[in-house]
């Protein structure tokens, strides 16, 4: 059985005053969580990587963050090594988010990179996919999550996604309050892991993928009860405790 994770994007918001009280709410539900039924993760800007260290200590809540260079170190002012989140205590790293793929021009051949340098350090990527509305429109849904999947598999190797999680995130749910219906995101998922599977049955069988966009404590139970739905990558609501506890229990 997979177990199912339910991991909070804080993407660029937060304070240490407000950090610290979300984190110890967390911290303090999370402890009554059955862990082989649910796993939660708060990816986290980075200089609040230490401080959400020290207030998940002893903790079952997994940190991440939320980007990683493609390189491993050197003259790139500005960047994160994939071995200094390790460092840190991440577990996890989100890669190929739709908003750095739009607004930071992220193209498929980079988040590959970033992927096999996560990996490399030990992390977890967790690797978003998911069409814009324009793509899904045209109904293009498939061939655009299969290609961003296929670059990392292309680089990286089909055995890889054993060591990582996938986010099926179309990008028009994403804070936008538009959900995918379970069913649109059943159809998704069940998509890229018979892609998968055509590649490694094992592999497929595995892989956790978490659903994200514009998922609330109202809508998380059905998108979850959902067979290959394996969780779910939280924006907006994992900045509100109540809001991404309730979600962490639907799961
Ligand atoms: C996200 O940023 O990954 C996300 C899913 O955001 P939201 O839940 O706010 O739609």
């Amino acid at each position: 059985m997979r177990t199912k994770l339910v991991a909070g994007n804080w993407k660029m918001h937060g304070s240490l005053a407000a950090n610290l009280a979300l984190l110890t709410c967390v911290k303090n539900a999370a402890a009554g969580f059955k862990r082989e039924l649910v796993e939660c993760a708060v990816c986290v800007p980075f200089p609040y990587l230490a401080q959400a260290r020290d207030a998940l200590a002893g903790s079952p809540v997994a940190l991440g963050a939320q980007n990683v260079s493609e390189h491993q170190q050197g003259a790139y002012t500005g960047e994160v090594a994939a071995a200094m989140l390790a460092e840190f205590g991440c577990r996890y790293v989100i890669i190929g988010h739709s908003e750095r793929r739009t607004l930071y021009g992220e193209n498929d051949a980079l988040v590959a990179e970033k992927f096999a340098v996560a990996l490399a350090a030990g992390l977890v990527p967790i690797c978003c996919i998911g069409e814009t509305l324009a793509e899904h429109e045209a109904g293009n849904t498939s061939a655009v999550v299969l290609r961003q999947l296929d670059a990392v598999i292309t680089r990286s190797g089909v055995s890889a996604l054993s060591l990582a999680v996938l986010a099926y995130e179309p990008v028009w749910a994403i804070g936008t309050g538009k959900t995918a219906t379970p069913q649109q995101a059943q159809e998704v998922h069940a998509l890229i892991r018979a892609h998968i599977g055509k590649s490694d049955e094992q592999v497929a069988a595995g892989v956790r993928i978490l659903y994200g966009g514009s998922v609330k404590p109202g809508n998380a139970k059905d998108i979850f009860a959902m067979p290959d739905v394996d969780g779910g990558l939280i924006g907006g609501a994992s900045l509100v405790a109540d809001d991404f506890l309730a979600i962490c229990a639907a799961a």
